[in-house]
């Protein structure tokens, strides 16, 4: 039996036409690294890069590097570059501060954009992902608690069936960080535009992995983090996604001197640019940004649909693995079966998770363990390949045997 899983997991790697990214990546061949779902790994050509921008732009150019080594125009220009990545046309994404931060932009953002409800009803209601993570929903509480909402948390799934003329914005995780569940964008976004509200999307766990399609889908604004599947390293700034169509009227709760029509004006009053640079705040952190943008290369000649399809066989083998090499009845699939609604993650309860873990990594398999009974495997299709996918299985199967 894993005889033959070894030589299907050969079979498959010889396969693989995404395998040979994987020397774009600074992995080490002994290590399972399935934990990409929380720190993508290293790209190869982000230390360089890394110690010219230090060395040369900061070092010898100084100030002038704002403009002569486009510090200043970097959170748009590489939000173009992660546009292709969900499905944005470009000139709606900008890159800068934490996904934490941005949520706030986007929440109270979608509040003031979605003005009276029908006959002039106020709208008073924001609705949150039950299971989100926990950042969105702190945030989400407040924002509510600044704009006079009450906040509402429903699962997903129910949306569609909560949303109404008192709803102001919805906000969703598009892939549950625990069970690894997919949510459906498309329809949720449907039926709370035809409510008359704004649907905000988290891409944390999404963007990097699988197709998002925010503007076929008519996403009104969306987050996400690029540290995890899309690799910009640990604390890499987050993006804010800000349709086209809102752009306008689009008003931020954070204005800051970057998001002015003429920062260097240094007017007391303020006055917001336009376009999604609306989203910046102030100076952005530009050694984590050069370092995200550099690590974007990586995906210059990479279709998102191939990277969903191999991210599918990835999950789609693990499972077949895990029940060949695991007791029965050792642990328990908290991630949907079903293609649509799979993320890139598969998660497992299983008792004593967090020491099962420990017992994984000490093995040279890392994934992670999220509490109170979940372990938590993360498969990056740009570097991990189907015999690791065995060997982890396998070392599950060992530790719970
Ligand atoms: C990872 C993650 C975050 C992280 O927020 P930070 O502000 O970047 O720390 C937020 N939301 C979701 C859904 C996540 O998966």
């Amino acid at each position: 039996m894993s005889e033959s899983l070894a030589a299907r997991a050969a079979a498959l790697d010889a396969a693989d036409e995404l395998g040979k990214l994987r020397e774009q990546f600074v992995l080490d061949e002994g290590v399972v690294y399935l934990d990409g779902n929380s720190l993508g790994a290293l790209p190869r050509a982000v230390p360089g890069r890394v110690a010219e921008v230090v060395a040369h732009e900061w070092g010898e150019l100084l100030i002038r590097s704002w403009t002569e080594s486009g510090w200043w125009e970097a959170p748009e220009r590489i939000g173009d570059r992660i546009a292709p990545l969900v499905g944005a046309a470009p000139g709606q994404i900008v890159v800068g501060d934490s996904t934490s931060v941005n949520v706030f932009k986007a929440v109270v953002g979608a509040v003031r954009l979605a003005g009276a409800g029908p006959g002039g009803a106020v709208r008073d209601e924001i609705l949150v992902d039950a299971s989100t993570f926990p950042t969105d929903g702190y945030i989400a509480e407040s924002a509510a608690r600044m704009t006079g909402c009450r906040l509402r948390p429903v699962d997903p799934a129910s949306v569609p069936d909560e949303v109404g003329p008192r709803t102001a914005a919805v906000l969703v995780n598009h892939v549950d960080y625990r069970s690894g569940r997919l949510q459906d964008l498309p329809g949720i976004t449907a039926a709370v535009r035809g409510a008359g509200a704004l649907a905000v999307w988290d891409l944390c766990h999404s963007a990097g992995a699988l197709s998002v399609g925010l503007d076929a889908h008519e996403v009104d604004l969306a987050v996400g983090c690029t540290y995890k599947y899309l690799n910009g390293g640990p604390g890499s700034p987050a993006y804010l996604y800000v349709a086209a169509r809102h752009q306008a009227a689009f008003d931020s709760p954070l204005p800051g001197w970057n998001s002015h029509a003429e920062p260097f004006g240094m007017r007391p009053g303020f006055e917001p640019a336009q376009g999604a640079l609306r989203g910046r705040v102030g100076t952005p952190d530009i050694l984590s940004m050069l370092a995200l943008e550099a690590s974007l290369g990586v995906w210059s000649d990479v279709s998102v649909d191939a990277v969903r399809a191999k991210s599918l066989a990835l999950t789609d083998f693990f499972l077949e693995c895990v029940r060949a090499h695991v007791p029965a009845g050792q642990v328990e699939l908290l991630t949907p079966s079903d293609h649509a609604a799979r993320g890139s993650q598969i998660a497992l309860r299983c008792a004593g998770a967090s020491s099962v873990m420990a017992s994984l990594i000490s093995r040279g398999v890392i994934g992670d363990y999220r509490a109170p009974d979940v372990l938590r495997f993360g498969f990056t299709p740009l570097y991990v390949g189907f015999a690791e996918v065995e060997r982890a299985a396998r070392v599950l199967g060992d530790v719970l045997g």
